[in-house]
């Protein structure tokens, strides 16, 4: 990470795990661990139904709030739909994009990911921009250029303004909850790839100041190596995010002193 830059951000996904009343006792563990820390922004995704409460849990916490999805359009005849003026209104700040599971289970295609961007910025959400190589990719050697095509068009429409607002996450989808991680130095070259993509259609100022995210097997043994990266800025967390304690040892481990 090179924090003169840009930002750390250490995001849960939590998925559909958790019942809303479970939210209020990981809040507390949470917030009395690492509800404090200064050094990274800190994000919690529950399931829609829990927001409302993760909001009113993490008030007056340096925890955010965000979601795990949101539409593609801004309002109308979209069932079961919710949209990014809906979840702003309701306090969320950040919104993962694109996450693999959503791409292969519910064909969700780079256009739709890139709408889906557009819609976040336009409510003032932070979009965190899920892209990676699934394992048959990796073993043809095309990485570079499956990261490449989802990056380019989750970007394609967002202007030099917006792109600050943007968080990128690698997340090699053989390394998602299989508790294999990618090496700390594949993963970091594909972050340094990721910003070479983003200088080049947005210049090195702007690139510099992205914040990307590795995702997939994150934990408490593995964070600060990943994190010493220079590419690489904070991690999204799935498996290890569902016990407070976990998820806060890996904010812990972004603590500048210890890197
Ligand atoms: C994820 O789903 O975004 C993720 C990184 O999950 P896990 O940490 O369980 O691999």
């Amino acid at each position: 990470m090179n924090r003169k830059y840009r930002g750390v951000v250490i995001a849960a996904n939590w998925k559909m795990n958790k019942t809303p009343a479970l939210l209020k006792a990981y809040a507390e563990t949470l917030k009395s661990l690492v509800g404090h820390a200064r050094w990274c922004d800190i994000v919690v995704c529950p399931s829609f139904v829990s927001i409302p409460g993760a909001i009113k849990s993490f008030r007056g916490s340096r925890v955010s709030v965000g979601a795990q999805d949101v539409s593609a359009f801004d309002a109308g005849a979209y069932t079961g739909e919710i949209s990014a003026r809906q979840l702003s209104e309701t306090g969320v700040r950040y919104v993962i994009v694109g996450h693999s599971e959503r791409r292969a289970r519910y064909g969700e295609d780079d256009a739709t990911v890139g709408k889906k961007v557009r819609s976040a910025l336009g409510a003032n959400l932070r979009p965190i921009i899920c892209v990676g190589e699934s394992l048959q990719q990796r073993d043809m050697g095309v990485t570079g250029d499956v990261v490449t095509l989802q990056v380019k068009s989750a970007l394609a429409g967002v202007p030099e303004a917006q792109i600050r607002r943007i968080i990128i996450a690698y997340e090699p989808i053989w390394a998602i909850g299989s508790g294999k991680t990618a090496t700390a130095e594949d993963a970091g070259n594909v972050a340094a790839l990721i910003r070479a993509v983003i200088r080049k259609k947005y210049g090195a100022r702007v690139a510099r100041a992205v914040p990307i995210l590795y995702g997939g097997s994150m934990n408490e043994e593995n964070a600060q190596e990943l994190l010493m990266q220079p590419d690489i800025d904070g991690g999204l967390i799935g498996t290890a995010s569902l016990e407070p304690e976990t998820f806060a040892s890996i904010v812990m481990a972004a603590k500048l002193d210890n890197m």
